[in-house]
């Protein structure tokens, strides 16, 4: 995973954000997705929960990520 945050510059790659960085996987493993360098795109959290559909707007964005993000951990989210 980290060559991932590697390859990616440590940024998210919708919003070039260096905090709250995750992996994102394009297609999800019940979709065929694999674990290779070219299905993992680096996304923050807000780009990642965007990406995931669960954005309804933005308040409730920042609510959702208060409760899910932990300060200090880069990868929280590495199974999604
Ligand atoms: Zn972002």
């Amino acid at each position: 995973m980290k060559r991932v945050l590697e390859r990616d510059g440590w940024r998210c790659r919708k919003c070039g954000s260096l905090e709250n960085l995750q992996i994102h996987h394009k297609l999800k493993r019940s979709q065929q997705g694999n674990d290779s360098l070219d299905n993992l795109v680096t996304l923050c959290a807000y780009c990642h929960l965007a990406e995931h559909g669960q954005l309804g707007y933005e308040k409730s964005a920042a609510e959702v990520i208060e409760k899910t993000v932990q300060p200090g951990r880069r990868l929280p989210w590495s199974s999604l």
